[in-house]
This record gives structure tokens, C-alpha cells and sequence, in this order.
């Protein structure tokens, strides 16, 4: 204990002379001497309750969570990611795309999802999609699928934004994001046509998918 209190004192002079914080005073306990020197460091900083929002996962989650949660059958799915014979990229999604990249991604996992033998009956969440969506995307022409994949996704993102109870700070980042994304992707979907891409790539005039993405923000009436 002298040691101790020999070894405190010292640092005490030490600190009196050099400043507390250079001598590492606190571990032998100058409080007695040290008096204000010792009051308690300030607490850190609060850190924001929600980093920044990644909007690529949240494309890919509400995508993904909506396959499960219509339940959507693997014959719609195929239709949705089939590839274009004339350019190879699959031909409803706009290659490159910061809107269909994600959300292509998400419809294929969903598709690669695992049989379990152990579930009888079906093997998905929800009832499938009503027949004249599922008409539309698999036997459909080419401007009735694509509304029908604007409205899936859509109101896919729309519960996504849901169930994450958005302030409407978030939301209005969010809309900004996806114009942003949308801009993006017709920037790409213009330069594939210019480029001669062809396929559906030249019968495109929107993004379905940066259509869907934006849909959520847009009013009723200019909903298509
Ligand atoms: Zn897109």
C-alpha cells in the first residue's frame, strides 16, 4: 500500500507538471490529489440509430421476399429471367443496371432455392400468382409482360418500404435513390439501343424494373 501511495504521489508531481493526460496517472489513483483533473471523460458521441441505407440489398430483399411471400412458381420466374437469343442478356432486365441487377439477382436465388423432401405439399410460402399475372408473364407479348413485371415489383418494393416503417426522410431519400438508379439505367438502355443491341433491348422503351422501383412515389393517377 505505501508503495502504492509512494508511486501515486510521485505521478501526482509528475502530472502537476507535464499535465495529467501525457503520464497516465489513473491507474494508481491520484483522485485524492488530482481533484478536477480526474473528472470523468466525456461520453462518446452517439452513433445514428440506422447506418445509411444500402439500397442495393433492400432492392434484392424486397424482391426476394416478395417471390417467397406470392409464392411465385419457377415456370413465372423462368419467363421472368429468360435470356434474349438476339443479344444474351436476359431480356426483361436492362444489363448493368442498378435497379434490375439486384433484382435480378434476387429471382435468381430464389430460384436456385432448395427442395426439401420432408414438406409435403407445397414446398412455397404463398398461393402463386393470380392467372393473369402469371398469363401475362409467360405467354403475354412483349409490352404485357413487362407491365406485369413493373407491377409485381412494384408493389414488392412498396412492402419492402412498409415493413421497414420509413420516416419521411427515408422515404424521400429513397425516392431520390431510385430516380437516381432509374436515370442510370435508361442512360444504359439508350446506349445498348444506339449501340444496336437489338433483341428486346430495341423494344424497350422503359426499364420494367426502374418503372416498378419508382412506381411506389408515384400518384395514382400517373400510375401505369
Ligand atoms: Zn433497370
Amino acid at each position: 500500500m505505501q508503495r502504492i501511495h509512494a508511486l501515486s504521489a510521485a505521478a501526482a508531481v509528475l502530472a502537476s507538471i507535464v499535465g495529467a493526460s501525457s503520464v497516465g496517472v489513473s491507474a494508481v489513483g491520484v483522485s485524492t490529489v488530482g481533484g478536477s483533473r480526474c473528472a470523468p471523460a466525456p461520453a462518446e458521441p452517439q452513433v445514428a440509430a440506422r447506418e445509411t441505407t444500402d439500397f442495393e440489398y433492400e432492392l434484392f430483399a424486397a424482391v426476394l421476399e416478395g417471390l417467397y411471400v406470392d409464392g411465385v412458381s419457377n415456370e413465372a420466374v423462368d419467363a421472368i429471367t429468360v435470356k434474349d437469343p438476339e443479344h444474351g442478356y436476359p431480356a426483361n432486365f436492362v444489363w448493368a443496371c442498378p435497379v434490375c441487377m439486384p433484382a435480378y439477382r434476387a429471382f435468381l436465388t430464389y430460384r436456385a432455392r432448395p427442395h426439401f423432401e420432408w414438406i409435403k405439399g407445397s414446398q412455397d410460402f404463398g398461393p402463386g400468382l393470380d392467372p393473369a399475372t402469371l398469363d401475362a408473364l409467360t405467354t403475354g407479348e412483349f409490352s404485357a409482360r413487362q407491365q406485369a413485371l413493373m407491377q409485381l415489383v412494384g408493389r414488392w418494393v412498396e412492402r419492402r418500404m412498409g415493413l421497414l416503417r420509413l420516416t419521411p426522410e427515408e422515404r424521400a431519400e429513397w425516392k431520390l435513390e431510385m430516380e437516381r438508379r432509374r436515370k442510370k439505367g435508361m442512360a444504359l438502355l439508350a446506349d445498348y439501343q444506339s449501340g444496336g443491341l437489338g433483341g428486346s433491348y430495341a423494344r424497350m422503351k422503359e426499364c420494367p424494373l426502374c418503372d416498378g422501383a419508382n412506381r411506389p412515389f408515384q400518384p395514382p393517377t400517373r400510375q401505369r
